[in-house]
């Protein structure tokens, strides 16, 4: 049985089959690892945990642009450059086991793009995917609020037409919005139908904010390290024009979870500790069993997790929608993510310590202050084996 949800049964195998990336990814492969170390020849490139969330540097996102590495699935008339999503998960993951700075544009490319391609209208895809593809204009995600996380269709953001104005007036707050004070464009979900007995996921609908707008306030959250990645976004009668609505108003739910797919399968799921990992490698003492084990075994799931990834990447290029496998993904990616950390501390003898003079110290202490974000980001752990149960029909 393939993935795909059975008409007879209504639910998924986790079976997906296995991939082989063709010879012009390879070479592709070939390309990036060339571009990677002119970049970390200059200085640019610099180990460290978590590069696609902390990792910043616009004229690094602007030159992957260049390059064409973004938008790399898209119509090449909105500049993108129609290659299959396999070319795509080759750059990344070279670039995320890199450690490159890829954090401005990470949303933009995997999700926001993809959303505007499926469900913007033609004028918002002329207007905003040249400049996502090119790496100069950002998009962040406003779904989550104070009191809507997980159970995500109970937020309280309304959008409330104003005849007028010709659009829809925004109140309401976001929390965790990555990059908002970075970004040009904020995708909102919020409600603009009141909550109806048994339709919770009626009468949701999403909207392209700009940034900044009148009405619109971005104040920092900040991380452990202190680090400006978060925001609360406050909506104080942001008005959006009629045609920065995405979709259909209504069918928010249905276009946000649509998006889940991209956003939990990719690599940047099980490799945001690979620098520490490489690190414990690099001092390992090669004849110190119990460190040589631990470090075989998570080599070996991250090889599992990767082959898992690259199936999920060939059946987007198939137009499925595995969205169960993504989850599996999702799950066990970022929980060897934090295995990795108690790895290291379990058979090195070592300190985290952001100031540290030992390399392995340092990136240490990185991925601790990071680690919480690893299962919650995307949809916590405990939600998404809810999905793959669901999925499986054991629920
Ligand atoms: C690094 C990072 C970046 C983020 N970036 C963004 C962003 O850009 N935009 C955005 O909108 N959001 C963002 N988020 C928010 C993220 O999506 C939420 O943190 C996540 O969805 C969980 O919601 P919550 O924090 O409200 O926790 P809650 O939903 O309150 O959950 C708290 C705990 O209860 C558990 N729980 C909740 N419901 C259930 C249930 N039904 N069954 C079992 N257990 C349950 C959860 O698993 C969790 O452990 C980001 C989060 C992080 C950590």
């Amino acid at each position: 049985m393939s993935a795909a949800t059975t008409a007879a049964t209504g639910t998924a195998t986790l079976r997906l089959p296995d991939v082989t990336l063709p010879p012009e990814a390879e070479k592709l492969r070939t390309e990036v690892r060339e571009f990677i170390a002119e970049e970390r020849a200059k200085g640019v490139i610099q180990p460290q945990s978590d590069p696609w969330l902390a990792g910043l540097d616009p004229d690094f996102s602007a030159r992957l642009g260049q390059r064409g590495w973004l938008g790399m699935t898209w119509p090449r008339r909105y500049g993108g450059h129609e290659l299959p999503s396999l070319h795509r998960f080759v750059v990344i993951e070279e670039l995320l086991a890199a450690a490159a700075p890829v954090g401005l544009h990470w949303v933009t490319d995997r999700q926001s793009g993809p959303a505007l391609l499926r469900y913007g209208t033609e004028e918002q895809r002329q207007r905003m995917l040249p400049g996502m593809a090119a790496g100069t204009t950002f998009f962040c995600i406003g779904m989550s609020e104070p009191d809507s996380g997980s159970d995500l269709a109970s937020v309280r953001t309304t959008g409330t037409r104003d005849e007028a104005a010709g659009g829809w007036r925004l109140n309401g707050t976001k929390v965790w919005t990555s990059q908002a004070h970075r970004s040009h464009y904020m995708i909102v979900l919020c409600r603009t139908a009141p909550l109806a007995d048994g339709g919770r996921h009626d009468g949701l609908s999403q909207f392209i904010v700009e940034i900044p707008s009148p009405g619109l306030t971005i104040s920092p959250i900040r991380l452990l390290d202190g680090e400006h990645h978060f925001n609360q976004v406050v909506f104080d009668d942001v008005l959006v024009p009629d045609s920065m609505v995405i979709g259909q108003i209504g069918q928010g739910w249905a276009q946000v979870t649509s998006e889940l797919a991209y956003e939990r399968s990719g690599p940047e799921r099980f490799l945001s500790t690979l620098p520490l990992l490489l690190e414990l490698i690099r001092v390992a003492d090669p004849t110190d069993r119990r460190q040589a084990c631990a470090i075989g075994q998570l080599v070996a799931q991250l090889w599992t997790l990767r082959r898992l990834s690259l199936r999920i990447a060939g059946a987007l290029d198939r137009g499925e929608a595995p969205d169960v496998p993504a989850a599996v993904v999702k799950d066990l990616g970022t929980t060897l993510e934090n295995e990795i950390i108690d790895v290291t501390r379990s058979v090195a003898p070592v300190e985290p310590s952001l100031n540290s003079d030992d390399p392995l110290a340092r990136e240490l202490g990185r991925a601790v202050l990071h680690s919480p974000g690893f299962t919650l980001r995307g949809g916590t752990n405990e939600i998404l084996r809810g999905i793959i149960a669901r999925g499986l029909g054991m629920r």
